[in-house]
């Protein structure tokens, strides 16, 4: 039997609470990868390199041109709610402009893996580098870099060996870091993104600002080209202000819904509600569980949905779903029409 000691209620030590939240928060490689992304997009970066090995389990390292992190600010970025982004409350409440603000992506990788952070300011003559190593923060180095920021992950979750455990094969890992990579450079087809898988290239974008662009780099010629546009200005009665983007014709279709991307005010979301819109669309012209491409940004009064900022969700809700679901497949069904890539057979609501 247990003593009474081991039983009794006690506070756990900072240490064991910040690596218990963190495996909370970073999940997967997929996870590390989108935060760093995210923080890259913050720094105003136009090129933004991702590269990783063994679908990220072995080693995550993302680099950017971005305005980088001053030497004497490294520590900072590494603790805990520490952020450059928001003072107080009332930036919360006036609305967040960053992807970012919590304060809490590199602490939390640094404390279930070995994280580097090199970096140098525009002003800076040098860099300067910042190793945390399962959350013990070593001591500020200098380093030769060019500007802006590379954050090195290695060895994720090796000090939480339950959590390691549940990774899966590599390549579905690096499925799920693909996916998360594409979504960015899908939505930033201004920022040149390069993804690298164990030394090869998966894709690289130009940065030019042309969606279709973006596209053919993503998911290449084939898709790109069978894609037609969509844009459709609301005159702002309903719940939708503007739909555009991207989506492929009935015959270019996959066994999944992954390629149904869809962005609520620029913010990438999962909403199952958007994707049967788009699906719905076609009017029942595509193939038994076949889904189409698509990449949509659907423009709505920030007022009117909760795009749920927890880090790990990306589900969003609308005031008016149903709304929302008949904007998008009317804008699509029109669009697909007008292109001549359905009949009108097609029912409308
Ligand atoms: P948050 O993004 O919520 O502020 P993070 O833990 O992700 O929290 O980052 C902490 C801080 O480190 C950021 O507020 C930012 O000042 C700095 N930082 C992180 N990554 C970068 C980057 N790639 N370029 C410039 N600054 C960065
Ligand atoms: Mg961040």
């Amino acid at each position: 039997t247990p003593s009474t000691d081991d039983t009794a209620i006690h506070h756990l030590d900072d240490q064991t609470v910040q690596r218990i939240a963190a495996g909370e928060v970073v999940e997967r490689p997929a996870s590390v990868v989108k935060e760093l992304i995210e923080n890259s997009l913050d720094a105003g970066a136009t090129r933004i390199a991702v590269a990783i090995e063994g679908g990220g389990t072995e080693g995550i390292r993302v680099r950017d041109n971005g305005h980088g992190i001053p030497e004497s600010e490294l520590p900072l970025a590494v603790a805990e709610h520490a952020t450059s982004k928001i003072s107080d409350i009332d930036d919360l409440d006036a609305g967040v402009g960053t992807l970012g603000f919590r304060g809490e992506a590199l602490a939390t990788i640094g404390a279930v893996s070995r994280l580097t952070v090199r970096s140098r300011p525009a002003d800076a003559a040098s860099g300067a580098e910042l190793t945390v190593d399962g959350g013990d923060v070593g001591d500020i180095e200098p380093a030769g870099c060019p500007v802006g920021t590379t954050v090195e992950v290695e060895e994720l979750f090796f000090n939480t060996p339950a959590r390691r455990k549940f990774l899966n094969r590599d390549r579905t890992e690096f499925d799920h870091v693909n996916t998360v990579v594409s979504q960015y450079a899908l939505a930033n087809p201004d920022v040149a993104v390069a993804f690298e898988h164990d030394g090869r290239e998966v894709f690289a974008t130009e940065g030019t600002g042309s969606l279709r662009s973006a596209v053919l780099s993503v998911y290449g010629r084939d898709v790109a080209e069978s894609m037609i546009e969509v844009d459709h200005e609301t005159d702002g009665d309903g719940p939708i202000e503007r739909i555009s983007g991207l989506v492929s014709d009935p015959e270019t279709t996959r066994s999944t819904r992954s390629y149904l991307a869809t962005f609520v005010n620029d913010r990438y979301v999962t909403a199952s509600l958007l994707r049967g819109a788009v699906v719905d669309a076609y009017g029942g012209q595509l193939a038994p569980d076949r889904y189409p491409f698509a990449v949509l940004f659907v423009d709505v009064p920030p007022a009117s949905v909760d795009v749920n900022v927890h880090p790990r969700k990306t589900e969003v809700r609308f005031d008016d779903e149903d709304g929302v679901a008949a904007g998008v497949r009317d804008a699509v069904t029109d669009a697909l029409l007008d292109a001549g890539l359905i009949r009108s057979s097609a029912p409308r609501g």
